[in-house]
């Protein structure tokens, strides 16, 4: 026995530790690698998972053809300013919350359509027959009252005698009045059918309609008060008459 031999020996020992070393460094690269490929697997798709439903939303929110359509009337416009106290104009108050009724509504994956988004004068007939042509599911007209005296929201829904049935109008017209007293009003002046002391007659806006319609009075524009709850709070009537138009539509036309 040399020398040679045993340091051969000895040498053949440590290389078997060695290999069984970097057996087990190379295992435990392996593991690690696999740990890292597990995660980065899981990372792709979480992230595939929220793209698709970002995408998801976004679709059903540009689509929106998935509940319906659903009709906002900014009351005046144009050469109509409608009622006018101490320089506030109706038609400028109509056209800033039925704008931000149209977001509200678009978010609950509604398609909206208006009569006006501008400035700018429509007939009342008119809008009526724009809610028909696009086959309106739900129309929503916005109005704000003027008197010497008087505060508080009050709707109008067409009358017994056209010829729609005004259950449906009920429905809306009182779904849309409690989310706005949740918010809170001055008043509330009530649902009325028909037009002011006239109550066989109807608003164009719902005598027109082919589909269900209300008519809001959005406080007096006469009235400080009114005013003031109605800048204050403006946001959340909005989404308040979009959650009343929501729970309606899906009473009416979601039901299976
Ligand atoms: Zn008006």
């Amino acid at each position: 026995m040399g020398k040679r031999d045993y340091n051969r020996h000895e040498l053949t020992d440590l290389q078997i530790r060695r290999i069984i070393r970097q057996r087990r460094r190379r295992k435990q690269k392996i593991k690690v690698a696999t740990r890292l490929g597990v995660i980065f697997l899981s990372f792709i798709l979480m992230v595939s998972l929220i793209t698709f439903g970002i995408n998801k939303f976004f679709f059903s929110e540009k689509g929106a053809q998935k509940r319906g359509i659903i009709f906002v009337d900014p009351g005046h416009g144009g050469n109509d300013p409608g009622a006018e106290s101490s320089g506030r104009r109706e038609k400028d108050d109509t056209l800033r919350i039925g704008l931000l009724i149209k977001t509200h509504l678009e978010k609950k994956g509604f398609k909206v359509s208006m009569s006006r988004t501008s400035d700018e004068y429509v007939d009342r007939k008119e809008r009526a027959e724009m809610a028909n042509e696009v086959k309106a599911q739900l129309f929503v007209s916005l109005h704000r009252n003027k008197a010497l005296e008087g505060k508080g929201v009050e709707m109008w829904i067409p009358s017994y005698n056209v010829s729609k049935d005004n259950a449906n109008e009920k429905l809306l017209s009182r779904n849309i009045m409690s989310e706005i007293k949740k918010v809170g009003v001055s008043q509330d002046r009530g649902i009325h059918s028909g037009v002011l002391y006239k109550p066989k007659e109807d608003y164009e806006e719902n005598k027109y309609t082919n589909m269900p319609s209300v008519l809001i009075e959005f406080g007096f524009i006469s009235d400080k008060e009114d005013n003031k709850l109605f800048d204050e709070n403006i946001d959340e009537y909005a989404a308040a008459v979009a959650k009343g138009l929501d729970i309606t539509f899906a009473s009416l036309y979601e039901t299976e």
